[in-house]
């Protein structure tokens, strides 16, 4: 066993460890874990934990059942609460073939994928994700509700409210972990939060995002409330994104910028991720339900543009020190598999450098009607899930950056999610037509 493996068996030893979850997702970015005692874990660093790979969704076909998980040691961390029980070791794992070659369903080893092309061509690349979320009430029989009794709004401190206590329990329990948590607040709509991470290489950032989302979870259910990552659970106010600060740089300096300008990479990268939008919303906005976010008046992107001066469109150019200047994607939500959405979005900047795309024009800082955004030459982002399969099917990127594999396992996932959807009746049908017809 090389030194880093039996360096990690020791600190599980010294920790008290007598359990280690190993942690991956499947392509919906649901977590899944399988759960060995410690003194297991030189065999399992030695990627000798076989699953049944076919009880995960995108690992269907029983010859693709038999597959390991590969602990990655980098991303050993012991749970909190210490000193408690056993502690638990949670550890982050790529999905493998016997032969030990990247299994084409793993979502982590299709984000290594693009990295690693990143890296060819001299771009290391970081993410700061912003993900905000609802916290709501439980009814007696314990169901998750979308009530809250919180009034407050934007940055406003609402004592009392379980929301808050989530929240700031939540954080904690993240900054005990090693969580890079730069920020967290209370956003517009009541019940609405956000925590926000500082920049990291993009793989850790999506391992951790992952993480996040259990923990907040598992802490709002401790508090006997329900913490949701949907992306609009109610009609009429601010749906919950997942916006994406991505910094570019080359030999430890800022690629995307000229002092505070954009560089001839930063705008080619910005093109980029406007060229290929339709195509990779289908990932960066998974669910049926993600398309009742992106509809005019909540802050949510609609139109295909970039800005340096307002805050809410696709793409905005975030002034900064020169060597902070970078682009924030804000069409993403948090119901998005972070391994995936990071690698088409990254997939789509690369591929704007390398084929020199010209940068469209600013947006005005506001776009109100869709005539103007027309006259503009402002695309729209798909309007429902239906129109994003399309529009990722028809963008051979993504079969890209996501594997042959992988794209037809999503796309299969999603359209049988679309038709399912299409063929229910509604309750807004029968409120709106019932009487009328
Ligand atoms: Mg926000």
């Amino acid at each position: 066993m090389d030194t880093d493996r039996r360096d990690l068996v020791d600190r599980a030893r010294e920790a008290g460890v007598q359990l280690v979850r190993l942690q991956f997702t499947d392509i919906l970015g649901v977590v899944k874990n399988v759960v060995i005692p410690a003194h297991a874990l030189a065999d399992a660093l030695a990627g000798h934990v076989l699953f049944d790979g076919s009880a995960v969704l995108g690992f269907v076909r029983s010859e693709e059942a038999d597959v390991y998980l590969l602990p990655d040691p980098d991303t050993f961390r012991v749970d909190p609460p210490a000193g408690a029980d056993p502690p638990v070791a949670r550890m982050v794992c790529d999905i493998v073939n016997p032969d030990a070659s990247p299994f084409p369903g793993c979502p982590r080893s299709a984000l290594k994928r693009v990295l690693a092309e990143a890296r060819a061509m001299g771009f290391c690349i970081d993410v700061a994700p912003e993900i905000e979320f609802f916290v709501f009430e439980r009814d007696r029989a314990g169901r998750a509700t979308v009530r809250t009794e919180d009034q407050a709004g934007y940055f406003d401190l609402a004592p009392g409210d379980v929301g808050e206590d989530v929240r700031r329990a939540a954080v904690l329990e993240l900054l005990a972990m090693g969580f890079p948590v730069a920020a967290s607040h209370h956003e517009v709509a009541p019940g609405q939060h956000e925590i926000d991470l500082a920049p990291v290489d993009a793989l850790q950032a999506a391992d951790l995002l992952v993480t996040l989302r259990v923990v907040v979870r598992e802490v709002a259910r401790r508090h006997h409330a329900h913490a949701t990552f949907l992306p609009k659970p109610v009609t009429g106010i601010n749906g919950s994104g997942l916006h994406l600060h991505q910094h570019v740089w080359v030999n430890g300096q800022n690629a995307l910028a000229d002092g505070t300008e954009l560089s001839a990479i930063g705008r080619q990268y910005l093109a980029g991720l406007l060229q290929h939008a339709p195509g990779y919303t289908a990932v960066t906005n998974p669910l049926v339900n993600s398309y009742k976010r992106l509809v005019p008046g909540y802050e949510a992107p609609i139109y295909v543009g970039w800005s340096d001066a307002s805050r809410s469109p696709l793409v905005r150019v975030v002034s900064a020190p020169p060597d902070r200047v970078h682009l924030e994607l804000r069409s993403p939500d948090p119901a998005a598999n972070p391994y995936l959405a990071w690698a088409v979005t990254i997939r789509a900047g690369l591929d704007g450098v390398a084929r020199r795309l010209g940068l469209p024009k600013a947006q005005p800082r506001h776009v109100p009607a869709a005539a103007d955004a027309e006259r503009l030459g402002l695309g729209r982002l798909p309007d429902s899930l239906a129109s994003a399969l399309d529009a990722f099917r028809r963008d051979s990127l993504m079969r890209d950056a996501l594997g042959e594999h992988m794209a037809e396992r999503f796309l299969e996932a999603k359209r049988i999610e679309w038709s399912v959807y299409a063929a229910e009746v509604h309750a807004w049908e029968i409120d709106q037509y019932l009487n009328v017809y």
